[in-house]
């Protein structure tokens, strides 16, 4: 039976607890005695709690984030009080900053802010000898990353076969938006680049193919991302994927060089764009070179196969919708097969803050403390912008409609986010939810919309929705095509593109 826990519930079965696997991996002499168990948020507190008591341990380490702080909050509760006894300690962005009127600190015997990588098991120590740490809230100094184990070793079969494989050559970011965690994380470490690459090795050995890096700037140091890319091309088999998170505006020639020799769908880059309004950028500290990015993400859309996923945040400080809208219709004219519309959070510890009294922010007090309205964009807006980012993500995003979804704006010639607009309001008053809409009922209310409310022929529709459900793999015609279908025009997927993930292989086809 071992003696700590480290646990954490998950977003989603697919995620892996990467940062606890580092903590694992440092543990020390106490490694033996240690055991990772991972939940997700789906699974009910009380049997979390039944399974990790009867393995009666003395110490649980809990990771706690935005996504499961609530149900955290109730395992611990739970937890302490069946076992008063066993020591809970917390660690995870959301205790490192403004806990004192946490619900969830309250309940627990420790804390760990900051990286816990080494401290949690230095914590651990004082535990078990029996001489606990004196303060409730322990600071862990930034541990130097060539002192620390890494802990790729610690991906199980089962990890490789079924969950994301986490992997970070460098942590912190030497950027300041205010909204951003990262941005009180500096100076940027890098992990030893040839025991890194030799643990990469390794990954690729077990049959590990899909990696995302978490590091908030991959392409920061040009040299060294070129390196990780050189090694991943050398070795690169069908069905390997691997996810960057880059700063848009950084592309030198010799990074381009390696990324233009990737296969089409191989790389996915997070482009985080966030707002092309200027003002905006500095007043939230976050300045970018808008040419340089445009450039970058044409040559990344005509010269490279690398899906571009562009990240834009709607209430930001400043932003009204007409500024928001044009910063959208910018990025949809430069193409990338994803553009996510995330919706301003107000994270712990992030200096956004400022800006709440002169800016009249209002954010939500349950996480994800999303903003609910600003002095520029009032609740009844930001509901629309909520609907708007959620509609988007099921019919643009998604990869189901990539021909038909310029259709939306392109026949009225119309802004694409004030088109997109119109039709994601429309379909709320008609399907009143915003998730769990079939496939062939979100098909057929595109299709209603644009024959019914839009200069687009139906023929013209309904060709279209039938060539994007092909795309998909799927061949059964929904019957309110029927009637619209004059001539068949199947297209069928490249051979290529078969090797690729479905949602980047319905992709490679985007038009707009
Ligand atoms: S948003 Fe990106 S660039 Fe800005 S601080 Fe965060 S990680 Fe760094």
């Amino acid at each position: 039976m071992p003696e700590i826990l480290l646990t954490t519930l998950n977003a989603k079965y697919i995620h892996s607890a990467f940062g606890l696997r580092y903590l694992l991996a440092n543990m020390g002499k106490l490694q033996p005695a240690t055991a990772l168990l991972e939940f997700d948020i789906n699974q009910r507190p009380l049997d979390i709690a039944e399974i990790l008591l009867r393995a009666n341990p003395k110490i649980i380490g809990l990771g706690v984030y935005i996504w499961n702080v609530e149900e955290t909050t109730a395992l611990v509760a739970a937890l302490k009080r069946v076992r008063p006894d066993i020591v809970v300690i917390l660690g995870g962005p959301e205790v490192g900053y403004e806990f004192e009127e946490q619900a969830v600190v309250k309940l627990a015997d420790f804390v760990i802010t900051g990286e816990a990588d080494l401290k949690f098991a230095e914590a651990c120590e004082l535990i078990l000898s029996g001489a606990p740490p004196r303060e409730k809230i322990i600071a862990a100094e930034l541990p130097e990353f060539s002192r620390l184990t890494l802990p790729y070793q610690l991906y199980s079969e089962q990890d490789v076969a079924h969950r994301i494989i986490y992997v970070e050559a460098s942590r912190g970011c030497p950027f300041t938006c205010e909204f951003c965690l990262s941005s009180l994380d500096i100076p940027v470490r890098q992990a030893p680049l040839p025991h890194f690459l030799s643990e990469l090795e390794k990954l690729l050995a077990s049959g590990a193919k899909q990696f995302k890096f978490v590091d908030r700037t991959f392409n920061l140091n040009a040299s060294v991302s070129r390196q990780i890319l050189e090694f991943f091309l050398a070795r690169w088999k069908p069905g390997h994927f691997f996810h960057f998170e880059m700063v848009p505006d950084r592309l030198p020639e010799p990074l381009r060089e390696v990324i233009a020799k990737f296969p089409p769908g191989a790389l996915q880059f997070e482009v985080g764009i966030q707002t092309f309004n200027e003002e905006v950028g500095e007043l939230i500290r976050r300045r970018q070179n808008y040419e340089r990015l445009a450039d970058n993400l044409r040559f990344l859309r005509e010269h490279t196969g690398v899906h571009v996923h562009a990240d834009l945040i709607a209430g930001l400080p400043g932003e009204s919708v007409e500024s928001f809208a044009a910063g959208f219709g910018r990025l949809v004219a430069l193409g990338p097969q994803e553009i996510q519309v995330g919706i301003l959070k107000r994270l712990r510890g992030t200096p956004i803050v400022r800006h709440d009294r002169t800016h009249g922010m209002l954010y939500s007090s349950h996480p994800p403390y999303e903003i609910l309205q600003t002095s520029k964009i009032d609740f009844v807006s930001m509901q629309k912008l909520r609907r708007f980012a959620r509609y988007w993500d099921l019919i643009a995003n998604s990869g189901n409609f990539v021909e038909t979804t310029p259709l939306i704006w392109q026949a009225e010639a119309q802004s694409p986010f004030f088109a997109f607009m119109a039709f994601s309001e429309w379909l709320h008053a008609e399907a009143g939810r915003t998730d769990s809409i079939a496939l062939v009922r979100l098909m057929e209310f595109l299709f209603r919309y644009l024959s019914e409310h839009s200069t687009v022929e139906p023929q013209v529709a309904a060709r279209s929705l039938w060539r994007d459900y092909q795309r998909g793999g799927r061949h059964d015609k929904p019957a309110f095509l029927k009637d619209f279908l004059t001539e068949e025009s199947p297209e069928r997927r490249s051979q290529r593109n078969a090797l690729l993930p479905k949602r980047q292989a319905r992709h490679q086809a985007r038009t707009f």
